[in-house]
């Protein structure tokens, strides 16, 4: 999805305005030079380190801070322990329950040896910025901001308080980010009625009909000490040559690719909706190709 498109799926998906305030949100933001903006920010961010651990927030953090101080508005930061930021502010609006916008700042390490480019210099190649933490989640954050950012700037009457909020840690169980705020500043969440965060996503589809995924349940850590040989990568995005998927497989590469392939067809498989999508899947787990990606096949699909 474009930037565009994300910012407009989020002041739609928001409900922040009435519907002719809707409209007058689309006149009086220039949508150009907010897209600039969001690229050249996401950069930026993208080269600040907050490799976790340790984290190191509070650089972002006061990132931020300089971002929302320029534009005037008022903001709250808090250090949960040495390193760790976490900040928030809030555009008042009417009565309805408050929105919050949500990502974390923290990213997982990258190992420089298996990139192509530097995982902190934020290079942009073919019109595609690389850097840790571009999907996870410094992108989504930017979006926000400037959703954020571009509703203050156009004066927009909002039908709810909208809340920017930006937390640490939560790559390592959240200790020091959204839970440590949730417990020591619970004011930041006053009126609270809805977030947006990553994993449930809204989207601006092609035809102007709006998608809404909605996550009800994120794994939570299980802490093991293990060593294990291979290619680094994400835990959420597992790949069969992955060290962390390496341990308790078949020794032989293919083998274990093959048992991979197999469970996660069977997973599919059991997601799908109906028949047809089942055959989808089976039609292109044996290497044939799908016209349409939709529903559960979609992710299948991107995933695949
Ligand atoms: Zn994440």
């Amino acid at each position: 999805m474009t930037f565009r498109r994300a910012v407009l799926s989020l002041v739609c998906a928001s409900s922040f305005v009435a519907p002719a305030g809707f409209a007058d949100a689309q006149q009086n933001v220039d949508m150009s030079a907010l897209q600039a903006e969001a690229v050249r920010r996401t950069r930026e961010y993208l080269r600040i380190n907050t490799v976790n651990p340790p984290g190191n927030e509070v650089e972002s953090m006061r990132w931020f801070a300089r971002i929302l101080k320029q534009e005037g508005i008022q903001f709250d930061t808090a250090t949960s322990a040495p390193g760790r930021g976490n900040i928030w502010a809030r555009l008042p609006g009417g009565s309805e329950p408050a929105l919050v916008l949500l990502h974390h700042m923290d990213v997982v390490p990258a190992d420089s040896k298996y990139w192509d480019t530097d995982p902190l210099a934020a290079e942009t190649r073919d019109s595609v910025i690389f850097g840790r933490g571009a999907l996870d989640t410094k992108t989504l954050g930017v979006v926000q901001l400037e959703t954020f950012l571009a509703l203050k700037r156009a004066k927009i009457p909002l039908k709810r308080d909208v809340i920017f909020m930006a937390t640490a840690d939560e790559e390592a169980g959240g200790n020091f980010g959204a839970g440590w705020v949730v417990k020591n500043h619970p004011e930041a969440f006053k009126g609270a009625g809805m977030l947006l965060n990553e994993g449930g996503e809204s989207a601006l589809e092609d035809d102007g009909r709006m998608q809404f995924a909605i996550e009800v349940t994120q794994k939570t850590p299980l802490w093991l000490k293990l060593t294990s040989v291979g290619r680094p990568g994400h835990g959420s995005t597992p790949s069969p040559a992955s060290a962390e998927h390496a341990d308790g497989e078949p020794a032989d590469r293919d083998a274990r690719q093959a048992r991979y392939r197999d469970r996660k067809v069977r997973r599919q498989l059991g997601d799908a909706a109906d028949l047809n999508e089942r055959k989808a899947i089976t039609r292109f787990a044996r290497g044939g190709t799908r016209n349409r990606c939709t529903g559960t096949t979609d992710r299948a699909c991107c995933a695949a």
